[in-house]
C-alpha cells in the first residue's frame, strides 16, 4: 500500500481500468478545467510518483538494458569477425567503378565471406542506401 493513502473500495480492480477510467473522466473535461488541473497540480507529489514510477520499473529498465548490451556486443562481435575475415581476402577491383583502392563491404555480418569490394567513394554511396558496414 502507498504510504499516506486509505484504501478504498470503490476503487476499480486493475490499474489499467483505473487508468482507464481516470482518462476518459480527464478527457471529457472541457479545456479550461483541464488547465486548471495541471495548474493546480502538487508539483512535489508529482514528482514523488514519477519517482517511486522510476524505481517500480527499475528491474525492467535494467533487463531491457541488459538485453541492448547482448544483442549489441553479438552484433560487434559479428562485426569483428567479419573485418578479420575481410583483412584475410584477396582485394577485389570495386564492384561499382573498378577503382583499385578498396574496403570491404559486408551487407550481413553473420555472412562475413560474402564481401563487395567497393571503393571508398563508392562505398559511402552505398551507405547513404543501407546502415550496414
Ligand atoms: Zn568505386
Ligand atoms: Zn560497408
Amino acid at each position: 500500500m502507498k504510504p499516506g493513502r486509505k484504501p478504498d473500495p470503490s476503487r476499480p480492480a486493475s490499474a489499467a481500468e483505473h487508468a482507464a477510467s481516470e482518462k476518459a473522466r480527464y478527457s471529457d473535461l472541457p479545456r479550461a478545467k483541464k488547465r486548471a488541473i495541471v495548474n493546480n497540480r502538487d508539483r512535489d507529489a508529482q514528482q514523488a510518483a514519477d519517482r517511486r514510477r522510476h524505481e517500480r520499473d527499475n528491474g525492467k529498465r535494467n533487463a531491457k538494458q541488459r538485453d541492448y548490451q547482448a544483442k549489441t556486443w553479438e552484433s560487434g562481435a559479428a562485426k569483428r569477425k567479419a573485418r578479420a575475415t575481410a583483412r584475410m581476402m584477396d582485394p577485389q577491383p570495386c564492384a561499382s567503378c573498378g577503382a583499385s583502392k578498396v574496403e570491404a563491404h559486408h551487407t550481413d555480418y553473420s555472412k562475413p565471406k560474402e564481401i563487395t569490394w567497393l571503393c571508398p567513394t563508392c562505398h559511402g554511396q552505398q551507405h547513404q542506401k543501407s546502415p550496414q558496414e
